[in-house]
């Protein structure tokens, strides 16, 4: 059991934080006891991939929150329901919990899953996007970037094409998981584009109504990552350790020089 001293500390109000982990046989099976009874049974019919992907991001998310609020981690009630169908089986994962008042937001991908926790109820979106993931760039582009910026991006080299589309891919989905806007709204509100170097930059909170969207260093080489929050909110890497499994170890990257997605 984790001593008091082993806590993970959770976000204070205008924070946020992010933790990510690699998806491996090992972190999945070491997170599945982290899960509650009902997710055990929902991984229990995935594909291999499918699951180790579920219960790492459930586990840690578990992990994080169980360490923080000191229960166990398998009863942190957690609720799932999508906000359009109310189904149960997909949606944002919410904390119900009286008097807690926590936005989270999960994502995974391929082998690499992230989790962040932001203070108060507002909401905060996370996303990951492996570049072995994506199928055609070009359909990819045509779908984040304008016609003047997609023309813009075909003349970058390969080695930054794809990690450029695929960060302003992460935005779009993280801003949508953030406000639950429908991903064509979220993608084209966060207006991906380049400037005279090639960078990219995103709208700003100005252009949100108040949210802020940045691409964060992926844990992965060949990754990218965005989170999504209020402007106001800082936004730092956590570190959990979930003593006695191997789940969720130095699950933290590294933010400084967070903001490279960020402008007006
Ligand atoms: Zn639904």
């Amino acid at each position: 059991m984790n001593g008091p001293d082993a806590r993970v500390a959770l976000p204070g109000p205008g924070r946020a934080r992010l933790w990510q982990q690699r998806v491996t046989p090992g972190s999945a099976r070491s997170c599945t006891s982290l899960l509650s009874r009902e997710e055990r049974l929902r991984a229990a019919a995935m594909t291999d991939a499918a699951r180790a992907r579920f219960t790492v991001a459930r586990g840690v998310l578990r992990g994080v929150l169980g360490s923080g609020l000191g229960l166990r981690p398998d009863r942190v009630p957690l609720r799932v329901t999508c906000t359009r169908c109310g189904a149960s089986d997909h949606g944002p994962v919410r904390l119900e919990l009286p008097g807690v008042g926590l936005a989270l937001s999960l994502a995974h991908s391929d082998e690499l899953a992230a989790v962040t926790v932001a203070h108060g109820e507002r909401g905060v979106g996370v996303d990951v996007e492996a570049g072995t993931s994506i199928g055609d760039l070009g359909t990819l582009a045509r779908r984040v970037f304008a016609p003047a910026d997609r023309d813009r991006w075909q003349t970058l080299p390969a080695a930054r094409a794809r990690p450029t589309v695929l960060a302003a891919w992460a935005c779009g989905e993280a801003y949508a998981k953030a406000t639950g806007l429908g991903l064509g709204t979220a993608l084209a509100g966060v207006g991906a584009r380049l400037d005279g170097v090639g960078r990219l930059v995103v709208a700003g909170p100005r252009e949100l109504d108040g949210w802020s969207v940045r691409t964060v260093p992926a844990r992965l080489s060949g990754y990218a990552a965005a989170v999504a929050t209020r402007h106001e909110v800082r936004l730092s890497g956590g570190d959990f350790e979930h003593t006695g499994t191997e789940c969720a170890n130095g699950g933290a990257a590294a933010l400084s020089g967070q903001a490279t997605a960020h402008g007006g």
